[in-house]
């Protein structure tokens, strides 16, 4: 666990002059939620447990409980942006621990983590489809065996004896193009043991074309397997149509629900939604895909689609937080009663909470994690294949140092506006940068509302139930 401190923080506060409140902090038709976690100074944050005024330290990781007059003197200071006299209050109750050390501006990193478009196509229609529909605006087309295979054995010689890696294979439909994904399995297990590296496989399916056989491959060789899911019955297939425009939930449920069911099943199979402004019923949609049996449910809003079809609005935005929130009590309660909740969203971000670092990026997307198009083209991550901002290199020749360090100095959060002020900097790292950098950063409040709850969420499982909350993050797979 990183340092957690909590501390009265009581001593030497100083009478002070107020300067009128930012304009962030005033009130907003889009909620108290939304408005809560608006940034206010870079260093600190305050949010609410139990009733009482709690601190977070952004260079540090460190949480303190405030006595009530620090409380009443910080959190006006805080409302004015007033960098100094924020200072001068920590300065003054000692809360002014040693920072954590600064994550550094990557140069160049050695890939350990691969995606395989291993088809370039989909027998859906998705309209908010990142991959337009499945090929990535281009002609629908199938990765070779060669082509796969070039690109695992890139993958085993950057990283090296001893390591571990990670191989995902996605789309469009992967299992459209099954032989080469069962081929390119069984070379990458052989390479990988030939050089003592470990190795673990996924997928991210719409889960239409699955069938037994493909699910006892998978368990061989211990898949973890993603299914897009965007709720129950009409309200998935209303988001998830067949190119034709029939619903495609009843099949995926067919298919899946017998291996969902299986006592004896080995692989991990999580459900990932992604949502928009027509499926904002979060807590109705969570229940439905726990009682299917999911081992973890993750739900991620629609920020970026090549047709500007169901991108979240601010409007949306403010609505899912308080679904999440709703998401959020549920999963609280559940724990209190010594009930299991997998909720992917809350359990992942109450393990950055925990594992607190000073994170300048918000995945590996560029560095160790790279996708790989049909054709053998490397980009920065899946999102990117066949976009020339996220063009990273070719398989054949690997990867172009030059255009991958341009990428990790430029992306770095410390680079990024507004994040660079933002006290969520480290926890949100700028988030995903294909977003960023086709719309910008729509939902910022969304995510600092979502980090304030979860801060005190966090804070309240650690008071009650310490051994609990170190068993639950400890457990969950990241
Ligand atoms: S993207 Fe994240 S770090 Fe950047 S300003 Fe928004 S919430 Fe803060
Ligand atoms: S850039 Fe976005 S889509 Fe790509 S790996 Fe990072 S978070 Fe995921």
């Amino acid at each position: 666990m990183t340092m957690r401190d909590f501390g009265s923080g009581s001593a030497g506060v100083p009478t002070l002059e107020l300067k009128s409140p930012s304009p962030a902090t005033g009130p907003d038709e889009l909620g108290a939620a939304h408005v809560r976690g608006r940034p206010k100074v870079p260093n600190a944050h305050c949010f609410a447990s139990d009733g009482k005024t709690m601190l977070f330290l952004v260079d540090h990781g460190a949480i303190f409980e405030l006595a009530a007059p620090l409380a009443a003197a910080l959190e006006p200071a805080m409302d004015c942006a007033d960098r100094a006299r924020v200072d001068h209050l920590l300065a003054g109750a000692a809360l002014n621990p040693l920072p954590l050390p600064e994550e550094a501006t990557l140069e160049a990193v050695p890939m350990h983590a691969i995606s395989l478009a291993v088809a370039e196509k989909c027998n859906l229609g998705c309209t908010y489809c990142y991959a337009q529909q499945g090929s990535f605006g281009g002609a629908a087309k199938n990765m070779t065996l060669e082509v796969a295979r070039t690109a695992i054995d890139r993958l085993l010689m950057d990283a090296g004896p001893g390591s571990k890696v990670s191989l995902t294979f996605l789309g469009g439909e992967p299992l459209a193009n099954f032989e080469t994904l069962r081929l390119a399995t069984f070379h990458a297990r052989e390479q990988a043991e030939a050089a003592d590296i470990k190795i673990a496989f996924s997928l991210t399916t719409n889960g239409t074309l699955l069938s037994p056989s493909h699910c006892a491959f998978f368990e061989q060789h211990r898949f973890c397997v993603t299914v897009s899911l965007d709720g129950a019955g009409e309200v998935h297939d209303a988001l998830r149509p067949y190119k034709s425009g029939r619903g495609s939930y009843h099949d995926i449920v067919t298919r899946l629900k017998p291996w969902l069911r299986a006592p004896e099943r080995r692989c991990e199979v999580r459900a990932r939604v992604t949502v928009t402004p027509r499926n904002l019923c979060l807590p109705e949609t969570l229940a439905a895909l726990m009682e299917l049996g999911f081992a973890s449910v993750q739900f991620s809003p629609m920020l970026f689609a090549p047709s500007g079809a169901s991108e979240m609005q601010a409007a949306d935005l403010a609505v899912l937080l308080e679904q999440m929130i709703a998401c959020g009590e549920t999963f609280e309660r559940r724990l209190e009663e010594g009930r299991w909740y997998p909720w992917a969203n809350v359990i992942s971000t109450l393990q950055k909470i925990h594992r607190y670092r000073r994170e300048a990026y918000p995945c590996g997307a560029g560095g160790g994690y790279l996708g790989v198009s049909a054709e053998g083209g490397l980009y920065a991550c899946h999102r990117f294949v066949n976009d020339e901002q996220g063009k990273m290199g070719n398989i054949r020749d690997g990867v172009d140092s030059t255009r991958q360090a341009a990428w990790l100095a430029h992306r770095n959060v410390h680079r990024q506006e507004p994040c660079r002020e933002c006290w969520a900097r480290y926890l949100c790292s700028g988030g995903c940068h294909h977003e960023a950098i086709h719309r910008g950063r729509p939902a910022c409040d969304y995510i600092r509302g979502w980090l304030d709850y979860c801060l005190g969420l966090y804070t309240r499982l650690l008071k009650r139930q310490p051994p609990l909350l170190d068993r639950i993050l400890g457990d969950f797979p990241g």
